[in-house]
């Protein structure tokens, strides 16, 4: 027996093929899945009549999306950053109030008092939120530990977050966040217990699909970047790159060189790193509410587009940069500081996200074959819904073939 949601106004199917702009709207559509499984897409008109169903939907009239997919978050992190909010807004810059104790190194101190239930449960309630927005997918990121027992905490946290809640969690490892202050006179000795001591074990208890970085004046450089990625590569894991933030330190042609999945934030990356990611197939993926946040220009999707760039959006969500998981938000952001068209921002958010995180063989657009993700939107069309930006625009969430939200009558 399968299921059916009928009476679609308008369903964005996200298909591989046309660029970034193209998601192939079917209009009065149906869609038909078996467990978790899609089998069917197309016009209600065309439903094959041999299909028995066990349970009708009907969405009336409303719009389908595939479930949206936060392709670049750090999730769990003990305590907030508020009075740092206000401080940049009084004109402090972010080098003073890291001088001061804040920035992350502050809540990375939060975060290791923090115990693994506490961060559960605290992640449980963002995810709970984040599956009223539509969102079906998260990519979330350790590197508030910086501690082999703290990272593996974290990472910890991740899958039991994937066996304790119906949204899929995507582990990163990113103890190359900063580096800790204990270790600030001896940075070799850090880099030294993350590629000998936290990448082996990490990679045998498979605890993280990909191995990120932050290539920055404040961070990393690009030969310990070098370094680390080929020790990550050894353990199992493929390879992300936060790049090109602050400054174009080259962290963009690292990721081509490397043939990185992603590499994100991208707001100074050079001409030359843009074709490098391009012929590599290295998504770009845009934060553009850190660069609300942090008053900076946001990147321009437009330039990377047309240099045949796949872009992705994600939230970046963290206590610092970016305090907010809203998506959608991010999306509409995407459209009006950055660029894009509504439809290039649902791409960004689907299918090209799936990419990011290397999960397009199952999720990210509605094909036969492909999870039953998706969520109905209260829109006429993706330029209504990020033209008019509402709260609770979502009124249903479909996870593997499972309804897990639904607000309102549908
Ligand atoms: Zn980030």
């Amino acid at each position: 027996m399968m299921d059916v949601i009928k009476n679609i106004g308008c369903l964005a199917q996200c298909r591989p093929e046309g660029g970034q702009g193209e998601i192939h709207p079917i209009y009065n559509a149906a869609l038909v899945w078996q467990d978790d499984q899609i089998v069917w897409v197309g016009p209600e008109a065309e439903l094959p009549g041999d299909f028995l169903f066990e349970q009708k939907l009907d969405a009336g009239g409303r719009m389908v999306l595939p479930g949206l997919i936060d392709c670049h978050t750090h999730l769990a992190f003990g305590g907030w950053r508020a009075d740092e909010f206000e401080a940049r807004l009084r004109g402090t810059s972010y080098l003073e109030i890291a001088k001061q104790g804040g920035g992350i190194q502050s809540t990375v101190n939060e975060t290791r008092k923090a115990t693994k239930e506490q961060l559960i449960q605290k992640c449980s309630g963002f995810l709970e939120q984040m599956t009223k927005l539509g969102v079906t997918t998260v990519e979330c990121k350790s590197g508030y530990g910086l501690t082999v027992e703290d990272e593996i905490k974290l990472l910890e946290v991740y899958q039991e977050l994937n066996q304790s809640q119906p949204l899929t969690i995507v582990p990163t490892f990113l103890g190359a966040h900063i580096v800790p202050t204990e270790y600030s006179d001896n940075r070799a000795e850090y880099i030294r217990l993350l590629t000998e001591e936290m990448l082996p074990r990490i990679g045998q208890q498979k605890l993280a699909r990909f191995c990120d970085i932050f290539i920055e004046d404040t961070a990393y450089t690009m030969d310990e970047a070098r370094q680390i990625l080929s020790a990550a590569a050894e353990c199992g894991l493929a390879v992300k790159v936060h790049a090109d933030q602050l400054s174009d330190g080259g962290g963009s042609l690292l990721a081509a060189q490397l043939k990185a999945v992603s590499a994100d934030h991208l707001e100074q990356i050079s001409g030359a790193g843009i074709d490098a990611m391009a012929a590599a197939d290295v998504v770009g993926v845009l934060l553009p509410l850190a660069t609300l946040y942090t008053q900076q220009k946001p990147a321009n999707a437009r330039t990377l587009i047309e240099r045949g760039l796949k872009v992705a959006v994600s939230t970046d969500f963290n206590p610092g940069s970016a305090p907010s998981y809203d998506l959608h938000l991010a999306m509409l952001l995407a459209c009006n500081g950055c660029g894009m068209t509504p439809a290039e921002a649902v791409k960004a958010a689907t299918l090209y996200a799936a990419q990011a995180i290397d999960m397009t063989d199952c999720i990210g657009s509605l094909e036969p074959g492909k999870r039953a993700d998706f969520a109905v939107f209260d829109a006429e069309s993706v330029n209504h819904w990020l033209y008019h930006f509402r709260p609770e625009t979502c009124r249903m969430t479909v996870k593997k073939g499972r309804v897990i939200y639904r607000r309102g009558g549908i």
